[in-house]
């Protein structure tokens, strides 16, 4: 396979390279998990959009570029080589959006792409609840019919909201027949967060960020037109969501590749202090993030000759989240005592890396569906 960017492919990326050079704000953009961070993200991402870099690969009528998936994760790339965040649209756009392609109505493809893309709407998850997290079928929130009005009342928790606080709506399972088997019986719901009787309470965390939430609902209507998939079908549209968010969408490896050229030259500057496993490690980091590259192109073309991402996207979920935790271990190591001020980008980083393993499903989940959906091993 020639892995050379082709004719079209290397004027993409030099288009935007240069754009991005061009318009990329001249500070470090804030972290995205504070009020004012993200106020400021959103300006920036909608400027993304006004240029229409901000969902390359979704048709031109959405807001995109009609690119290839390859020309995206070179969007990616670029992206992150430029020095920019994660984004904090990245839930709607990496998870909702494919998705929504998938399970839409045409009405509701218009009605959700084009704002989604704008940040207009910015989407949050609500799946998580008190008690239902790696069993996510154990959800006991619920939505009850309500015939006069054509819709459902929603009522219950969801918690670990990720940017909750901040974001405008949310996509989330809720238990609609109750009698049903534990798979059975749920229904994907999206709505406004400004709709009556739901509660966002934001949720304070060790880094001092507060964009975390819990979102309570009592008896919140939603009218039928915002169910997703089909009723009692949720399960299914909820693991159409983690296939693409844990096997392609949320972690593209652009942003590890331009992490492992950071500890690269962070390793240049400070050299290996005498401890041969910092090079070591330094040398994993970079192996690493080549290789989830490669990986990654793999997917994509088998996606590209009409694949779906399966329960193998459990294999790179683990994959990306332990090869992030050690790369962003190693940044530290070679900071020595630099590294312990929590200011540091590094500290920051490694902060977030910890908690990899957890979000998107857990590691130890993961290698439960490998070891049962990949490798059929017997569940006991
Ligand atoms: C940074 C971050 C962002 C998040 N964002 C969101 C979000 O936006 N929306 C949302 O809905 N949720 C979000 N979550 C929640 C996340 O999905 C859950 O934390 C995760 O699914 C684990 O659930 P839990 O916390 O209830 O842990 P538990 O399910 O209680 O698990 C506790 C421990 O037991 C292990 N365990 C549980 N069951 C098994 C088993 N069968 N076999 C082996 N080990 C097991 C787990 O691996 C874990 O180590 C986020 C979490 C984090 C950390």
């Amino acid at each position: 396979m020639d892995l050379t960017d082709t004719d079209d492919e290397a004027a993409f990326r030099a288009e935007a390279r240069a754009w991005l050079e061009v318009n990329k704000p001249r500070d470090p953009l804030p972290s995205g998990n504070t009020a004012e961070g993200f106020a400021v993200n959103r300006v920036w991402e909608r400027r993304l959009f006004d240029s229409r870099w901000a969902v390359v690969s979704w048709p031109e009528q959405y807001g995109g570029r009609d690119a290839t998936l390859f020309e995206w994760l070179i969007f990616e790339e670029e992206y992150y080589r430029a020095g920019l965040p994660q984004r904090v649209a990245q839930n709607g756009i990496f998870l909702l959006a494919p998705t929504v392609f998938e399970f839409a109505s045409p009405e509701q493809r218009d009605r959700i792409l084009p704002r989604m893309a704008a940040v207009e709407d910015v989407w949050a998850q609500g799946w998580s609840e008190p008690n239902a997290g790696s069993d996510l079928a154990a959800i006991s929130s619920r939505a009850v019919r309500d015939d006069e009005r054509g819709g459902w009342r929603l009522s219950g928790q969801k918690t670990w909201t990720s940017r909750g606080a901040f974001c405008t709506h949310l996509f989330g399972l809720f238990r609609t027949d109750p009698d049903a088997e534990r798979h059975r019986g749920m229904t994907y719901f999206l709505l406004p967060l400004d709709t009556s009787g739901v509660t966002v309470r934001p949720v304070d965390v060790l880094d001092g960020d507060a964009a975390f939430a819990e979102v309570f609902l009592d008896d919140v209507f939603v009218p039928d037109a915002d169910v997703l998939g089909e009723v009692n079908r949720g399960w299914e549209v909820a693991m159409a969501t983690t296939g693409s968010e844990r096997g392609l969408s949320l972690r593209s490896p652009g942003r590890f590749t331009a992490e492992a050229a950071r500890l690269v030259s962070l390793y240049r500057d400070r050299g290996d202090q005498g401890d041969a496993t910092l090079r070591d490690a330094v040398i994993r980091a970079w192996i690493d993030t080549e290789a989830y590259r490669l990986n990654t192109l793999q997917t994509v073309t088998r996606l590209a000759d009409g694949a779906r991402i399966g329960p193998e996207s459990s294999l790179n979920k683990v994959f990306w989240s332990e090869m992030d935790v050690a790369l962003q271990e190693a940044g530290i190591r070679l900071l020595g005592a630099d590294g312990e001020r929590t200011d540091t980008t590094w500290m920051k980083g490694f902060l977030f890396s910890l908690a990899g393993p957890i979000y998107a499903g857990t590691n130890e989940i993961q290698r439960n569906v490998i070891a049962e959906r990949v490798l059929g091993l017997p569940r006991k």
